[in-house]
C-alpha cells in the first residue's frame, strides 16, 4: 500500500468509490469519468505501479484481473452474442504518453457503445 495512492485510498475505503465486485485479490469500481456508458476500473489490492513495473510473480495476478473483467462484463450483458454482436474494450494505459494518469496497476473495462480503431 502507497500512503499517497488514490487507489489504495480507495481499496482501503478512505475514498468512496461505487463498488462492483472485490475479491482476496482485487477491487473494481466504476470510473468516476465514464467514457462510455459502462467503463469500470479492476485494479489489485497490490499496490503495483503499472504494467511496466509487473514482475514475474503477477503474472497470476494480471491474468486474475482478466477473468474478473470477463466475469463482470458476463453479468452486465456485456459479452459479444454468437454473431460477435456487442462486446467491450479491455485497455491498460502504459505510460504518460499512453494515457496513464494513475500508477497504480489498473484494467479500464468499457463497454455499452460501439467503439472506433484506432483509438487516439
Ligand atoms: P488512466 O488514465 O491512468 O489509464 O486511468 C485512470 C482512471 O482513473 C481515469 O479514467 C480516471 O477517470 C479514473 N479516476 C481517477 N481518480 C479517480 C477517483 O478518485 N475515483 C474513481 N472512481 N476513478 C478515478
Ligand atoms: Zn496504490
Amino acid at each position: 500500500m502507497a500512503s499517497d495512492c488514490i487507489f489504495c485510498k480507495i481499496i482501503k475505503g478512505e475514498v468512496p468509490s461505487k463498488k462492483v465486485y472485490e475479491d482476496e485479490l482485487t477491487y473494481a469500481f466504476h470510473d468516476i469519468n465514464p467514457v462510455a456508458p459502462v467503463h469500470i476500473l479492476i485494479v489489485p489490492k497490490k499496490h503495483i505501479l503499472g504494467i511496466q513495473e509487473m514482475e514475474s510473480e503477477d503474472r497470476e495476478l494480471v491474468g486474475h484481473m482478466f477473468y474478473v473483467a470477463k466475469e463482470i462484463a458476463d453479468s452486465l450483458n456485456l459479452n459479444p452474442d454468437e454473431s460477435l454482436k456487442g462486446g467491450y474494450r479491455l485497455v491498460f494505459n502504459v505510460g504518460r504518453d499512453a494515457g496513464q494518469s494513475v500508477f497504480h496497476l489498473h484494467l479500464h473495462l468499457i463497454g455499452g457503445r460501439s467503439m472506433s480503431w484506432p483509438p487516439g
